[in-house]
């Protein structure tokens, strides 16, 4: 047999949401809407250009990214999605032996790509009303620490950090170890006092910022996600990147994008006041849940997970379920989600 690295063989698998026939799938935090006619259209000019590589350095796109947080475009770095980035993050900043702290439960992908650089996942639980234990987090720097994760909003549950508490978190953490602030979900963030990845950008040295198209935008099945970092970070981001990752057609629709953003924002204010909706709806049939600042609720079923899952299911409904923990429903159309709050009417909130 050929050699083959063992850690590698034990990784746990990333999990796609499923998708089931004739179901609505609300289980990978998805845009519900079509693509816009303009980010069509400046994807299908460049339909014709596929026999040749895309620019390796996606100039345009980093201008146009810089341009819209007022950075420079030597301050951005581009990846096939935001969780490209996050794995170029983790290569460039921690190898064997190096430690990388995020909060538990987070993104999926954070332990995975942590193992795959193979340096060391330190997971830090989220506290009793699902929030980032900052304190314990910046109780768990050692002096192998090399990179921090704060997922705001979380994904699954939906918290945010706020501006105060991160402000003391940052004075906490040494300023030799990069902490990356995950805001995927950040437009639809109607916290105000949620703490301003960008903003924090400029005044720490040792933050970044990372950002993706997929959620808010839309692009999820083209690719295209950012980091926001200091010079050096950014440059070193762009050495350890897949050359070419990013194809020529997810660039232009980022462009198209972001050319577009007072048409893709009044999605995110119908998604917001579907949200909402939601958890009024629930609230009103007596589950207890989070504020949620994302594109989606998360309902802490615990040991009842699998069972209010295959209920779900059984009524048309996929979610996403995290083993015994809970269940991430995406807010989709007004549809799709009235298609949740009916499935979700046949389960007691109540064991
Ligand atoms: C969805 C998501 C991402 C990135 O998705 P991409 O499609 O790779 O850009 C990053 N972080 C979090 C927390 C997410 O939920």
């Amino acid at each position: 047999m050929v050699q083959q690295r063992a850690d590698v063989e034990s990784l746990p698998a990333y999990i796609q949401g499923k998708s089931l026939p004739d179901a609505v799938k609300l289980s990978s935090n998805e845009n519900p809407y079509p693509p816009l006619a303009s980010v069509l259209e400046a994807t299908r000019a460049r339909l014709e250009r596929f026999n040749l590589y895309p620019d390796m350095g996606a100039v345009a796109v980093r201008e146009r990214i810089a341009a819209r947080h007022g950075v420079r475009p030597e301050e951005v770095a581009v990846g096939a999605g935001s969780v490209e980035v996050a794995a170029q993050l983790i290569t460039a900043s921690a190898g064997a032996g190096d430690e990388v702290i995020f909060a538990w439960r987070s993104f999926e992908a954070y332990p995975i790509l942590v193992q795959v650089a193979g340096a060391t996942p330190v997971p830090v639980p989220l506290t009793a009303d699902e929030r980032h234990d900052l304190d314990a987090m910046a109780a768990a720097v050692t002096p192998r620490t090399r990179l921090i994760f704060v997922c705001t909003p979380n994904n699954p549950t939906g918290t945010v950090v706020r501006t105060d508490e991160l402000e003391r978190f940052l004075a906490a953490v040494p300023k030799d170890v990069l902490v990356v602030i995950d805001e995927a979900y950040v437009h639809f963030d109607t916290d105000p006092d949620s703490a301003d990845g960008v903003d924090f950008f400029r005044r720490h040295e040792n933050v970044a910022v990372l950002h993706t198209f997929s959620k808010a935008y839309g692009l999820a099945g083209l690719r295209i996600g950012y980091a926001i970092a200091s010079e050096r970070v950014a440059g070193n981001l762009r050495r350890v990147a897949v050359p070419f990752g990013v194809s020529d057609l997810a660039q232009a629709a980022a462009i198209a994008s972001l050319e577009a953003e007072h048409e893709l924002n009044e999605r995110v204010e119908r998604i917001i006041a579907e949200r909402d909706r939601v958890h009024e709806a629930l609230r009103a049939a007596d589950w207890k849940l989070v504020d949620s600042f994302a594109n989606f609720v998360w309902l802490r079923t615990g040991s009842r997970t699998p069972e209010i899952d295959a209920a779900l299911r059984e009524a048309g409904v996929v979610a996403r379920a995290y083993g015994s923990e809970g269940l991430r429903v995406t807010i989709g159309s007004p549809e799709m989600n009235d298609r949740f709050l009916a499935a979700i009417a046949g389960v007691s909130p109540t064991a």
